[in-house]
């Protein structure tokens, strides 16, 4: 769904919809289940810069609700989870603060976003928002053992026996190389 600057102009948009799980794209960091509930509103709020000066914001309030799937940090196994946040969000035009950096980064305004062209869509507001509100570590259980990081094994499922034998002497040259990678 789109909202465009100069229909808003002439009255704010209503929506309330159901999206089915295709309507946005997440990415690989979440799977949406079933469809995500919005509901909002949309409106052009006029910033009076100067006498010539004046900016066409896009107001955007609304709320989601629904269920994603996200790899538990530890085994990366799927973990199905709710999601529902209330958003209060707006959008300058691009380039509107080119001249005036400042503008932008004063405290109050961490929710300022930019929409280019002529008119924001909602489910790119709706991909940043939700990514937004999934926690930072999802985990599948509080315990979660995790994937051995010798063989890879989820050792919820079944113990693997690399455990027994931390020092087996072909792991830590297998080791050293993956430090030396990394470094
Ligand atoms: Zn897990
Ligand atoms: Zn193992």
């Amino acid at each position: 769904m789109e909202f465009k600057v100069i229909e808003l102009e002439r009255e704010p948009a209503e929506f309330d919809l159901q999206l089915p799980p295709d309507a946005v794209n997440f990415g690989e960091e979440a799977e949406q289940v079933g469809d995500l509930a919005t509901s909002g509103s949309a409106e052009v709020i006029h910033e009076h810069r100067g006498p010539k000066d004046i900016v066409a914001d896009i107001r955007l309030r609304g709320r989601f609700a629904g269920r994603f799937q996200t790899p538990c940090a530890r085994c990366l196994e799927p973990v199905e989870l709710p999601v529902a946040a209330d958003f209060d969000l707006v959008f300058r035009p691009l380039g509107a603060d080119a001249d005036a950096p400042e503008r932008s980064i004063t405290a109050s305004e961490t929710e300022i976003g930019y929409y280019q062209g002529d008119g924001l869509l909602l489910e790119d507001v709706l991909r940043e928002q939700v990514l937004l509100s999934l926690p930072v570590r999802t985990l599948c259980k509080p315990d979660c053992k995790g994937l051995c990081p010798h063989c890879g094994a989820n050792r919820n499922l079944q113990p693997c026996s690399c455990d027994q034998g931390p020092n087996d002497p072909r792991w830590e040259a297998l080791t050293d190389l993956r430090n030396r990678i990394k470094s």
